[in-house]
């Protein structure tokens, strides 16, 4: 587990193995409620981790569909029962279809819980305390978004499998598209501030200023 906390915002990543795929845990400092971003495989060490800090998840936001990215949804209701599903509107059928998840393909068919609340472009949500912007990033998956939380210090931004250190998200799936993926990164991504620290679906954390500066894919 790896932690970082800003002013009023603590981020806390706990890794699932199977795929190195970061689950996030993102609490306000002195709350009990919660937000979890992209439970994937390995539900269970999020789990213990929640029950020892004694909070309390009451949203799981979810960047996309794949299968890596929303396998411990299950587990994590089967405790929580009113915590909600929120998904970008054309990624749903993913949470229910194996194939579109890519987990079929694996040879273990993944399905979850269908989504609770499905979100658009330019929503604005305030959970458990903390204002969040979706955008929709296109291109890895249809439907992908990545949150936007404009803190006190530095701005946070949770990007799935959009963008990476260094890299960028896989654009050879069946509901993918390179070059939509690479013009919604530029406006949607590049245009926030310097200082917006990225923590990604997978690999370490970076920020908006150094990927513009240095990622090789833009
Ligand atoms: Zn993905």
């Amino acid at each position: 587990m790896n932690r970082k906390i800003f002013s009023e915002i603590i981020v806390e990543t706990i890794l699932s193995i199977p795929f190195q795929e970061n689950g996030y845990l993102v609490y306000r400092v002195g709350s009990q409620d919660c937000l979890l971003i992209d439970p994937g495989f390995e539900p269970e060490k999020i789990i213990e981790h929640i029950e020892n800090k004694e909070l309390h998840p009451i949203a799981i936001l979810v960047t996309h569909g794949h299968a890596d990215h929303i396998a411990g949804i299950d587990a994590i209701k089967a405790i929580w029962k009113n915590c909600k599903i929120y998904i970008g509107e054309e990624e749903k059928d993913k949470l229910i279809d194996a194939k579109q998840n890519l987990s079929a393909s694996f040879g273990f068919a993944v399905t979850v819980t269908p989504a609770d609340v499905l979100l658009r472009h330019g929503d604005q949500l305030n959970l458990a305390g903390i204002s969040i912007e979706v955008r929709h990033v296109p291109g890895h998956s249809k439907g992908h978004v990545v949150y936007f939380l404009p803190t006190d210090s530095e701005p946070i931004l949770f990007t799935g499998d959009v963008i990476f250190k260094q890299t960028i998200g896989r654009s050879d799936f069946p509901d993918s598209n390179p070059a939509i993926q690479i013009e919604a990164i530029r406006s949607q991504i590049l245009s926030l501030p310097d200082e917006t620290v990225i923590f990604a679906g997978h690999g370490l954390s970076t920020t908006v200023g150094a990927e513009r500066q240095t990622n090789p894919y833009l």
